[in-house]
């Protein structure tokens, strides 16, 4: 099954504009903004400005450049929210649910960056 956008997502929506949003970083192919409801101090969302529904879409169809700046833009958010280890940062989780298994809600990939406390376990034991 090949993937089909839906341009009527909520990030869709925040890339044109249309919703505001807390930006925490803003590059040529990659936006990253606050988590309207976070799990921790630290909570932003990284996506890319291309209509990539998913990681696994993203890194098997976008281009070099796009994956790179993708990529670079993580990177650059774990060091303005503080988290970095390297800057004396405690460290983060990056998560990207993906799918019904991975208990996606926005049909738009994004990588949570998620720190600010300790997360205890990767996983729920459910
Ligand atoms: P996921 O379950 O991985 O698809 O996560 C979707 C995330 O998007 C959730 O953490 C929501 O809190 C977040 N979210 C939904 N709408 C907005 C919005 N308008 N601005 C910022 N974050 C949002």
């Amino acid at each position: 099954m090949s993937y089909s956008y839906d341009t009527d997502n909520i990030f869709a929506k925040i890339l044109r504009g249309e919703i505001p949003n807390k930006t925490v970083l803003e590059t040529k192919h990659s936006l990253a903004f606050e988590d309207i409801n976070p799990q921790a101090p630290i909570h932003v969302l990284v996506i890319p400005k291309g209509a990539y529904v998913s990681l696994d879409h993203f890194t098997q169809k976008a281009s070099d450049a796009e994956i790179i700046d993708y990529n670079r833009a993580i990177g650059e958010v774990c060091k303005i929210t503080g988290v970095q280890p390297e800057i004396g940062g405690c460290g983060f989780r990056a998560i990207a649910n993906t799918g019904e298994d991975g208990v996606q809600e926005v049909p738009h990939l994004h990588v949570h960056i998620i720190g600010g406390r300790n997360l205890g376990r990767m996983l729920a034991n459910v």
